[in-house]
Protein backbone atom coordinates (compact mmCIF):
# COMPACT_ATOMS: atom_id res chain seq x y z
CA UNK A 1 0.00 0.00 0.00
CA UNK A 2 0.91 3.63 -0.84
CA UNK A 3 2.06 6.13 2.00
CA UNK A 4 1.42 8.51 -0.51
CA UNK A 5 -2.17 10.00 -1.63
CA UNK A 6 -2.86 9.22 -5.66
CA UNK A 7 -4.35 11.82 -6.43
CA UNK A 8 -6.40 11.78 -9.74
CA UNK A 9 -4.83 11.94 -13.20
CA UNK A 10 -1.38 12.21 -11.38
CA UNK A 11 -1.98 15.63 -10.06
CA UNK A 12 0.78 16.88 -7.00
CA UNK A 13 -1.69 17.69 -4.45
CA UNK A 14 -5.25 18.85 -3.87
CA UNK A 15 -6.52 21.88 -2.61
CA UNK A 16 -10.44 23.73 -1.88
CA UNK A 17 -11.28 26.88 -0.71
CA UNK A 18 -14.03 26.22 1.63
CA UNK A 19 -15.99 29.34 2.94
CA UNK A 20 -18.41 28.87 6.08
CA UNK A 21 -21.08 31.32 5.58
CA UNK A 22 -21.79 32.54 9.65
CA UNK A 23 -23.34 35.51 9.05
CA UNK A 24 -24.77 36.19 12.33
CA UNK A 25 -25.77 33.02 13.63
CA UNK A 26 -22.11 33.29 15.81
CA UNK A 27 -23.88 36.86 17.46
CA UNK A 28 -26.77 35.40 18.52
CA UNK A 29 -25.72 31.85 20.23
CA UNK A 30 -22.94 34.60 21.85
CA UNK A 31 -25.24 37.20 23.03
CA UNK A 32 -28.77 35.70 22.60
CA UNK A 33 -30.92 38.53 24.51
CA UNK A 34 -28.58 41.03 23.04
CA UNK A 35 -27.27 40.37 19.90
CA UNK A 36 -30.55 42.49 18.19
CA UNK A 37 -29.35 45.59 19.38
CA UNK A 38 -25.81 44.73 18.44
CA UNK A 39 -26.45 46.04 15.25
CA UNK A 40 -23.10 47.19 14.75
CA UNK A 41 -21.32 43.97 14.84
CA UNK A 42 -24.72 42.79 12.98
CA UNK A 43 -23.39 44.62 9.96
CA UNK A 44 -20.32 43.22 9.90
CA UNK A 45 -21.38 39.88 9.88
CA UNK A 46 -24.49 40.65 7.15
CA UNK A 47 -21.54 41.45 4.84
CA UNK A 48 -22.34 37.56 3.88
CA UNK A 49 -25.16 39.18 1.96
CA UNK A 50 -22.82 41.31 -0.27
CA UNK A 51 -19.70 39.01 -0.41
CA UNK A 52 -21.21 35.81 -1.27
CA UNK A 53 -22.45 37.13 -4.53
CA UNK A 54 -19.12 38.17 -5.01
CA UNK A 55 -17.46 35.07 -4.13
CA UNK A 56 -19.91 33.28 -6.91
CA UNK A 57 -19.05 35.35 -9.49
CA UNK A 58 -15.13 35.08 -8.91
CA UNK A 59 -15.58 31.33 -9.15
CA UNK A 60 -17.02 31.39 -12.12
CA UNK A 61 -14.35 33.21 -13.80
CA UNK A 62 -12.07 31.38 -12.27
CA UNK A 63 -14.17 28.14 -13.54
CA UNK A 64 -14.27 26.28 -10.09
CA UNK A 65 -16.73 24.31 -8.12
CA UNK A 66 -16.56 24.79 -4.35
CA UNK A 67 -17.88 23.90 -0.72
CA UNK A 68 -19.71 26.28 1.25
CA UNK A 69 -20.36 25.49 4.78
CA UNK A 70 -23.60 26.74 6.03
CA UNK A 71 -25.13 27.26 9.56
CA UNK A 72 -28.95 25.91 9.24
CA UNK A 73 -30.26 28.78 10.83
CA UNK A 74 -28.37 30.84 8.25
CA UNK A 75 -29.83 28.73 5.22
CA UNK A 76 -33.74 29.61 6.37
CA UNK A 77 -32.85 33.24 7.33
CA UNK A 78 -30.62 34.48 4.03
CA UNK A 79 -32.76 31.90 1.12
CA UNK A 80 -31.16 34.19 -1.62
CA UNK A 81 -27.54 34.26 -0.59
CA UNK A 82 -28.05 30.56 -0.45
CA UNK A 83 -29.87 29.98 -3.50
CA UNK A 84 -26.61 31.90 -5.42
CA UNK A 85 -24.57 29.72 -4.17
CA UNK A 86 -26.60 26.13 -5.29
CA UNK A 87 -27.57 27.67 -8.75
CA UNK A 88 -23.86 28.19 -9.37
CA UNK A 89 -23.30 24.74 -8.99
CA UNK A 90 -21.06 24.39 -5.43
CA UNK A 91 -21.47 22.33 -2.45
CA UNK A 92 -23.86 23.20 0.49
CA UNK A 93 -22.47 21.29 3.47
CA UNK A 94 -23.84 21.62 7.40
CA UNK A 95 -22.22 23.67 10.00
CA UNK A 96 -24.39 23.19 12.61
CA UNK A 97 -27.80 24.59 13.12
CA UNK A 98 -27.31 27.97 15.16
CA UNK A 99 -23.26 27.28 14.86
CA UNK A 100 -23.38 25.87 18.46
CA UNK A 101 -20.81 24.06 19.42
CA UNK A 102 -20.89 20.57 20.11
CA UNK A 103 -19.23 19.74 23.32
CA UNK A 104 -21.59 22.06 25.31
CA UNK A 105 -24.93 20.13 24.30
CA UNK A 106 -26.01 16.85 25.80
CA UNK A 107 -25.77 14.00 23.15
CA UNK A 108 -29.31 13.87 22.37
CA UNK A 109 -29.69 18.20 21.90
CA UNK A 110 -26.49 17.55 19.45
CA UNK A 111 -27.96 15.05 17.69
CA UNK A 112 -31.83 17.37 17.32
CA UNK A 113 -29.78 20.18 16.08
CA UNK A 114 -27.86 18.03 13.78
CA UNK A 115 -30.84 16.95 12.60
CA UNK A 116 -32.22 20.15 12.20
CA UNK A 117 -29.07 21.46 10.21
CA UNK A 118 -29.66 18.35 8.01
CA UNK A 119 -32.87 19.38 7.28
CA UNK A 120 -32.15 22.47 6.57
CA UNK A 121 -29.87 21.33 3.56
CA UNK A 122 -32.02 19.02 2.17
CA UNK A 123 -35.02 21.85 2.12
CA UNK A 124 -32.98 23.78 0.05
CA UNK A 125 -30.80 21.86 -2.30
CA UNK A 126 -33.05 18.65 -2.14
CA UNK A 127 -30.20 16.72 -1.14
CA UNK A 128 -28.86 15.64 2.34
CA UNK A 129 -25.25 17.13 3.08
CA UNK A 130 -22.63 14.68 2.48
CA UNK A 131 -19.98 16.76 4.76
CA UNK A 132 -20.02 18.60 8.10
CA UNK A 133 -17.49 21.16 9.88
CA UNK A 134 -18.17 21.53 13.35
CA UNK A 135 -18.85 25.17 14.30
CA UNK A 136 -15.58 27.03 15.67
CA UNK A 137 -14.08 23.15 14.71
CA UNK A 138 -16.23 21.99 17.60
CA UNK A 139 -16.62 18.01 18.28
CA UNK A 140 -18.35 16.29 20.95
CA UNK A 141 -16.99 12.68 22.08
CA UNK A 142 -20.33 11.73 20.13
CA UNK A 143 -20.47 13.92 17.08
CA UNK A 144 -18.70 11.39 14.79
CA UNK A 145 -20.87 8.31 15.97
CA UNK A 146 -23.36 11.04 15.07
CA UNK A 147 -22.08 11.82 11.70
CA UNK A 148 -21.92 8.05 11.01
CA UNK A 149 -25.12 7.33 11.61
CA UNK A 150 -26.67 10.32 9.78
CA UNK A 151 -24.97 9.00 6.57
CA UNK A 152 -21.96 11.79 6.19
CA UNK A 153 -19.46 10.50 4.02
CA UNK A 154 -16.54 13.38 5.37
CA UNK A 155 -16.13 15.59 8.42
CA UNK A 156 -13.66 18.98 7.91
CA UNK A 157 -12.02 20.51 10.86
CA UNK A 158 -10.37 17.94 13.20
CA UNK A 159 -6.84 18.54 12.98
CA UNK A 160 -4.65 15.07 14.08
CA UNK A 161 -2.89 14.87 10.59
CA UNK A 162 -2.05 17.36 8.18
CA UNK A 163 -3.07 14.24 5.48
CA UNK A 164 -6.99 13.15 5.22
CA UNK A 165 -7.17 10.24 7.42
CA UNK A 166 -10.05 8.11 8.71
CA UNK A 167 -12.48 8.45 11.55
CA UNK A 168 -14.03 4.99 12.99
CA UNK A 169 -16.57 4.79 15.20
CA UNK A 170 -19.34 2.22 16.24
CA UNK A 171 -21.44 3.22 13.33
CA UNK A 172 -18.90 3.11 10.74
CA UNK A 173 -16.09 5.07 8.96
CA UNK A 174 -15.75 8.90 7.86
CA UNK A 175 -13.31 10.50 5.82
CA UNK A 176 -11.17 13.67 7.72
CA UNK A 177 -10.53 16.56 5.94
CA UNK A 178 -8.53 18.08 8.34
CA UNK A 179 -8.23 21.86 8.85
CA UNK A 180 -5.53 23.99 10.63
CA UNK A 181 -5.76 28.30 12.07
CA UNK A 182 -2.84 28.20 10.17
CA UNK A 183 -4.93 28.81 7.26
CA UNK A 184 -8.10 30.07 8.73
CA UNK A 185 -8.69 33.68 7.88
CA UNK A 186 -10.18 34.82 11.81
CA UNK A 187 -6.69 34.77 13.46
CA UNK A 188 -5.13 36.93 10.23
CA UNK A 189 -7.98 39.83 9.84
CA UNK A 190 -10.55 39.79 12.46
CA UNK A 191 -10.87 42.28 15.50
CA UNK A 192 -14.19 42.07 17.51
CA UNK A 193 -14.88 43.56 21.02
CA UNK A 194 -18.65 41.41 20.69
CA UNK A 195 -15.80 38.42 20.07
CA UNK A 196 -13.32 38.85 22.69
CA UNK A 197 -10.93 39.18 19.56
CA UNK A 198 -8.13 41.40 19.05
CA UNK A 199 -5.61 39.88 17.73
CA UNK A 200 -4.75 42.91 14.94
CA UNK A 201 -5.67 43.11 11.26
CA UNK A 202 -2.76 42.33 8.85
CA UNK A 203 -2.84 43.25 4.96
CA UNK A 204 -3.77 40.50 2.77
CA UNK A 205 0.07 40.09 1.08
CA UNK A 206 0.64 39.06 5.24
CA UNK A 207 -2.10 36.65 5.31
CA UNK A 208 -1.17 34.69 2.19
CA UNK A 209 2.50 34.19 3.58
CA UNK A 210 0.73 32.08 6.42
CA UNK A 211 -2.06 30.65 3.69
CA UNK A 212 1.08 30.15 1.24
CA UNK A 213 3.28 28.44 3.51
CA UNK A 214 0.96 25.61 4.16
CA UNK A 215 0.01 25.41 0.87
CA UNK A 216 3.38 24.94 -0.73
CA UNK A 217 4.12 21.79 2.16
CA UNK A 218 0.90 20.49 0.83
CA UNK A 219 2.37 20.81 -3.02
CA UNK A 220 5.63 19.40 -2.04
CA UNK A 221 4.87 16.51 -0.09
CA UNK A 222 1.65 15.80 -2.52
CA UNK A 223 -0.61 16.71 0.44
CA UNK A 224 -4.31 18.77 0.56
CA UNK A 225 -4.42 22.60 1.36
CA UNK A 226 -7.71 23.65 2.99
CA UNK A 227 -8.48 27.46 3.07
CA UNK A 228 -11.17 27.82 5.88
CA UNK A 229 -12.52 31.88 5.48
CA UNK A 230 -15.46 33.66 6.07
CA UNK A 231 -17.37 35.49 3.48
CA UNK A 232 -18.10 38.75 5.95
CA UNK A 233 -13.81 38.66 6.73
CA UNK A 234 -12.32 37.35 3.37
CA UNK A 235 -15.01 38.87 1.32
CA UNK A 236 -13.33 42.58 1.26
CA UNK A 237 -12.97 43.34 -2.23
CA UNK A 238 -8.60 43.60 -1.40
CA UNK A 239 -9.00 40.70 0.39
CA UNK A 240 -10.97 38.69 -1.99
CA UNK A 241 -8.82 40.37 -5.42
CA UNK A 242 -5.95 38.30 -3.61
CA UNK A 243 -7.33 34.59 -3.29
CA UNK A 244 -8.50 35.20 -7.02
CA UNK A 245 -5.03 35.67 -7.59
CA UNK A 246 -3.89 32.97 -5.54
CA UNK A 247 -6.47 30.57 -7.30
CA UNK A 248 -5.11 31.28 -10.69
CA UNK A 249 -1.89 30.58 -9.63
CA UNK A 250 -2.71 27.37 -8.03
CA UNK A 251 -4.63 26.35 -11.32
CA UNK A 252 -1.79 27.73 -13.67
CA UNK A 253 0.68 25.05 -12.10
CA UNK A 254 -1.46 22.23 -13.53
CA UNK A 255 -1.14 19.83 -11.49
CA UNK A 256 -3.20 20.72 -8.34
CA UNK A 257 -6.39 19.33 -7.92
CA UNK A 258 -8.85 22.53 -6.47
CA UNK A 259 -12.01 20.41 -5.70
CA UNK A 260 -14.95 20.69 -3.69
CA UNK A 261 -14.72 18.49 -0.64
CA UNK A 262 -16.79 16.03 -1.54
CA UNK A 263 -15.06 14.81 -4.36
CA UNK A 264 -11.89 15.10 -2.05
CA UNK A 265 -14.13 12.98 0.34
CA UNK A 266 -15.40 10.51 -1.76
CA UNK A 267 -11.55 9.66 -3.74
CA UNK A 268 -10.42 9.23 -0.20
CA UNK A 269 -13.10 6.46 0.60
CA UNK A 270 -12.50 5.23 -2.42
CA UNK A 271 -8.78 4.90 -2.00
CA UNK A 272 -9.38 3.84 1.52
CA UNK A 273 -11.97 0.85 0.55
CA UNK A 274 -9.65 -0.50 -2.13
CA UNK A 275 -6.97 -0.86 0.44
CA UNK A 276 -4.70 1.10 -2.22
CA UNK A 277 -3.37 3.99 0.39
CA UNK A 278 -2.25 3.37 3.73
CA UNK A 279 -4.52 5.86 5.19
CA UNK A 280 -4.06 7.56 9.31
CA UNK A 281 -6.98 5.50 11.31
CA UNK A 282 -8.21 7.73 14.26
CA UNK A 283 -10.89 5.92 16.44
CA UNK A 284 -13.36 8.25 18.55
CA UNK A 285 -13.72 9.31 21.04
CA UNK A 286 -10.59 9.36 22.41
CA UNK A 287 -11.95 8.84 25.71
CA UNK A 288 -15.36 7.65 27.26
CA UNK A 289 -14.71 9.58 30.57
CA UNK A 290 -13.08 12.06 32.06
CA UNK A 291 -9.29 10.98 33.44
CA UNK A 292 -8.35 13.48 35.24
ZN1 LIG B 1 -18.51 28.92 11.38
Amino acid sequence: MSKQIPWPDGVRCAAAITFDVDADSILHLEHPNSAHRRVGTQSWLRYDEVAVPAIVDMYARLGLRQTFFVPGWCIERYPRMVEQILAAGHELGAHGYLHELAHTLEPEREHELMRRAIDAVEATSGRRPRGWRGPLYSFSDRTAELLAIEGFTYHSGLMAHHLPYLLRTPRGDLVELPCDWANDDWPQYVVSLDFDWLVGVRPPERAFESFIAEFETAYATGGLWIGIWHPFVSGRPSRLARIERFAEELLARGDVWVAPLEDIAQHIAHLASAETWASHVVELPYDERPLG
